[in-house]
């Protein structure tokens, strides 16, 4: 899925997350729940929230994903 947000300095980017690539363990919601709730099945969801965290913090939570599934393009 793919949510567009405007993090900080006002610079907007597109989160996406490939469902294709995802395995469920979570670790992006722990490191950013206000930017990726969970379904019931424990899965991401990107959400507009992204849009409270700064550019760095989305990018931390990008890099810590075992199975990089987790893109953020200008
Ligand atoms: S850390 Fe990556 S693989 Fe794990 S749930 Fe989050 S997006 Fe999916």
């Amino acid at each position: 899925m793919k949510v567009s947000v405007t993090p900080w300095r006002g610079v907007e980017v597109e989160v996406t997350v490939d469902s294709s690539k995802c395995q469920g363990h979570a670790r992006c919601h722990a490191l950013a729940p206000e930017a990726f709730d969970l379904d019931d099945d424990g899965y991401p969801v990107v959400t507009p929230n992204a849009a409270t965290l700064a550019a760095a913090d989305l990018n931390d939570a990008a890099a810590a994903c075992p199975e990089q599934a987790i893109t953020i393009l200008p």
